[in-house]
C-alpha cells in the first residue's frame, strides 16, 4: 500500500466526486429552494422549524447552521444511509458510471463495506427464490388463489417481487447453502434463526413475503404474512446492520416519485392495505414496519412531502397512535392530517368496496392531526373543569414520552394549552421551572476547535483562491493562526497543489468535528469578483503584515520583562534595541 496506492484511491475518489451532482444527490431526499447563491431545504439530520440545511452547488458541499453536520457527496450518503465511506463510493460510481478500478478504502472500511454487501447478497437472493417460488413453486398455489382473491394482479406481484415461504423448515437454509451462501451471514440477516443444538431453519415459513428496499434499491429485509390460520400473523425481519426499523418505511422506495409529485403521502399501517392502494391507483403511500412512527420515520417523508395523511381506524388504539403522533409531526415541521374510516373497514377493505374515488374523498375530509385527537378527547371528557383535568392527565403522558426533545414538547403543550385556555406549564408535567418554556433549536455545540473571527476571514478566502496562499505565507500567516482547526487547515491548504480540482477537495483532508467549520466556510464565503478579489487580498496580507508585527512586539515584551527579572543586563539592552528597531517599523 504505496503512495501509487493512495495516488489511486484519491484519483478514484476525484472522479467520482466530480460527476456526482449533489444538489441531486440531496435533492432525492430533501425538498431544496433556491435561496441567492444556494439551496435551502428542511435538514435530514435534526428537528427543526425553519430550513437552515443549506446545499452550495458550485462548491458540491453541504452545511446545516442547525446540528452543524456538513461534508460533501460522500459524507451525504453516509450520513443519510448510514453508509461505509467505500460503499458510498460503489453506489455513487455506479450511479454517475465511474468505473472503479479495484476496491478503494482502508481495510476497516473495506471490511465493514464487505459485511454490508453479504447481508445484502443473501437477502437478494433469498427474495428471488421466494419470488420464483410464489410464481412457480407446487406449494405455492395457495399463495397465488390468496393474492387473486386480494385482488393483486401479476404486475404488481412482479413490481413489490412478492414472494412465498413454503411451508418447510429448511427451504432457504438448503438453497441458500447450494448458493454458498454462509448461514452466519444468512442468520445475520435474519433469514435463517440457529438453533440451539447447532444447525439453523427458516425463519419465514408458509407466509407471502414483502421484500422490504432501502432508499438505494437493496433488499434489507421482510415483512410476511402468515397464509391460513397460524400466529404471529404479520412477521417482519428483525433488525441487521443493513435494516433499522425505526428509520424504514415500506413502500417508500417503489412510491417516492408518486410522493414526491403529488407533494402528500399517505401512511397505513399494513403491508397489504399499501399494496391494494397502489392497486387502485394511489401510489404516494408508505408503511411503518409494525412499529409505531419515530421522528426518523417523519422527518424521511419531511424531505419528500408537504403533508402527511395518517390512516388510522376510528377506535381507542387509533387515537392512541394519533396522539402519540401528534409530537412527532409537530417537531419535525410536517403537516399531518387523519383519515378516519367508516367502521369495520380497513383500508384495502375500503378500497376494494368503494374505489380510488371513495378513498379520496374521504382525504379531502380529513381533520388536521392536532385538531382529531384534540376533539377526540374532548367528545371523550367534555370541556368543563372535570373533562379538561382529565384531558390534561391524558396529554401529560404524552409529554412526559417526549420529555427529551425541548421542540416537540414545547409545540406540543403549545398547542393544545391555547385549545383549552390554559398555561403551558399545565402540560409539562408539573415541572415549572423556566427551563422548559423557551424551545432552542438545536445549536451547534460549542467547539473548542472552532476558528477565530480573523481566521474565518482569512481561510473562507484562501479556500476560494489558494492561488494566493504563498503571498499569505510570506505575511506571516502561520504565526496569526492560533486555534488547532485553523493549524490543521493550514497544513491541508499547504499540502494541496494550488490548481487542484475545487476548494471543496480540503474536505477530504479534515476529519472530525473541523469538518463542519469548514462545510460551513465553504457554503457561506462569497465568490469575489476579479477587481474585488485583488484588493481584499492586498488588505488581508497588509493585516497578516501587521498582525504579525504585533505579535512579534508582544513576544519581545515578554522576553524584556524576564531579561529584568533574571538581571540578565546585556540580553536586556540587546532586546530592547531589537524592540525600538520593531517600533519604528510599525510607526512607519
Ligand atoms: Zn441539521
Amino acid at each position: 500500500m504505496g503512495s501509487a496506492y493512495r495516488q489511486d484511491r484519491q484519483d478514484t475518489v476525484q472522479r467520482v466526486k466530480e460527476a456526482a451532482d449533489i444538489v441531486e444527490v440531496i435533492g432525492e431526499h430533501v425538498s431544496l429552494k433556491r435561496a441567492g447563491v444556494n439551496l435551502k431545504g428542511l435538514c435530514p439530520f435534526h428537528s427543526e422549524k425553519t430550513p437552515s440545511f443549506t446545499v452550495r452547488a458550485d462548491r458540491q458541499t453541504y452545511h446545516c447552521f442547525g446540528c452543524g453536520e456538513g461534508g460533501d457527496v460522500f459524507s451525504f450518503m453516509m450520513q443519510y444511509h448510514r453508509m461505509a465511506f467505500a460503499e458510498a463510493l460503489k453506489e455513487l460510481a455506479r450511479r454517475y458510471n465511474v468505473p472503479l478500478p479495484e476496491e478503494v478504502g482502508t481495510r476497516e472500511e473495506l471490511a465493514k463495506a464487505r459485511q454490508r454487501e453479504a447481508l445484502y447478497a443473501a437477502n437478494d437472493k433469498a427474495a428471488a427464490l421466494y419470488h420464483d417460488q410464489l410464481l412457480h413453486g407446487r406449494e405455492a398455489e395457495g399463495a397465488r388463489r390468496y393474492l387473486a382473491e386480494r385482488g393483486i394482479p401479476a404486475e404488481y406481484i412482479s413490481r413489490f417481487r412478492l414472494g412465498y415461504a413454503p411451508e418447510q423448515w429448511d427451504f432457504l437454509a438448503k438453497a441458500l447453502t447450494r448458493e454458498k451462501i454462509a448461514p452466519a451471514i444468512a442468520t445475520e440477516a435474519g433469514l435463517l434463526v440457529a438453533k440451539d443444538n447447532g444447525g439453523h431453519y427458516d425463519r419465514f415459513r408458509q407466509r407471502v413475503l414483502f421484500p422490504i428496499i432501502s432508499l438505494t434499491g437493496r433488499v434489507v429485509g421482510f415483512g410476511g404474512r402468515i397464509l391460513g390460520e397460524g400466529a404471529p400473523k404479520y412477521l417482519n425481519s428483525p433488525e441487521s446492520p443493513i435494516f433499522d426499523k425505526g428509520r424504514t418505511l415500506f413502500g417508500l422506495y417503489q412510491n417516492r416519485e408518486a410522493i414526491r409529485h403529488s407533494r402528500k403521502c399517505l401512511v397505513v399501517e399494513g403491508n397489504f392495505d399499501l399494496l391494494s392502494l397502489v392497486v387502485h391507483g394511489i401510489e404516494n403511500v408508505v408503511a411503518p414496519l409494525g412499529t409505531a412512527l419515530t421522528a426518523p420515520h417523519v422527518r424521511t417523508m419531511r424531505g419528500y412531502c408537504d403533508e402527511a395523511y395518517l390512516l388510522f381506524d376510528g377506535d381507542s388504539a387509533g387515537l392512541k397512535a394519533a396522539m402519540r403522533a401528534v409530537p412527532l409531526f409537530l417537531g419535525e415541521q410536517l403537516a399531518a392530517k387523519v383519515v378516519v374510516l367508516p367502521e369495520k373497514h380497513d383500508p384495502d377493505t375500503f378500497i376494494r368496496a368503494h374505489g380510488k374515488d371513495g378513498l379520496l374523498a374521504l382525504l379531502n375530509e380529513a381533520k388536521s392531526l392536532p385538531e382529531f385527537v384534540f376533539d377526540a378527547l374532548a367528545r371523550q371528557h367534555g370541556l368543563g373543569v372535570e373533562g379538561k383535568s382529565r384531558i390534561v392527565s391524558e396529554l401529560r403522558a404524552i409529554t412526559t414520552a417526549i420529555s427529551d426533545r425541548d421542540l416537540q414538547r414545547t409545540l406540543f403543550a403549545g398547542h393544545f394549552a391555547k385549545k383549552l385556555g390554559l398555561p403551558p406549564d399545565v402540560l409539562l408535567g408539573g415541572d415549572t421551572t423556566p427551563k422548559a418554556a423557551p424551545a432552542p433549536i438545536a445549536k451547534p455545540t460549542g467547539q473548542p476547535r472552532n476558528l477565530t473571527p480573523n481566521e474565518e476571514k482569512l481561510f473562507g478566502f484562501l479556500l476560494v483562491h489558494p492561488e494566493c496562499i504563498a503571498d499569505f505565507l510570506a505575511a506571516g500567516l502561520e504565526e496569526s493562526v492560533s486555534s488547532d482547526l485553523g493549524q490543521e487547515i493550514l497544513q491541508a491548504l499547504k499540502a494541496t497543489p494550488a490548481n487542484a480540482a475545487g476548494p471543496e477537495r480540503i474536505l477530504d483532508l479534515i476529519h472530525g468535528p473541523g469538518k463542519s467549520s469548514l462545510s460551513r466556510l465553504l457554503v457561506t464565503t462569497p465568490v469575489y469578483a476579479d477587481e474585488v478579489k485583488n484588493e481584499a487580498a492586498q488588505e488581508m496580507v497588509a493585516w497578516l503584515k501587521k498582525n504579525s508585527l504585533k505579535l512579534r512586539k508582544e513576544r519581545l515584551l515578554r522576553d524584556i520583562s524576564a531579561a529584568h527579572q533574571s538581571q540578565d543586563e546585556a540580553l536586556w539592552v540587546r532586546l530592547v534595541a531589537q524592540k525600538k528597531e520593531l517600533d519604528e517599523a510599525i510607526g512607519g
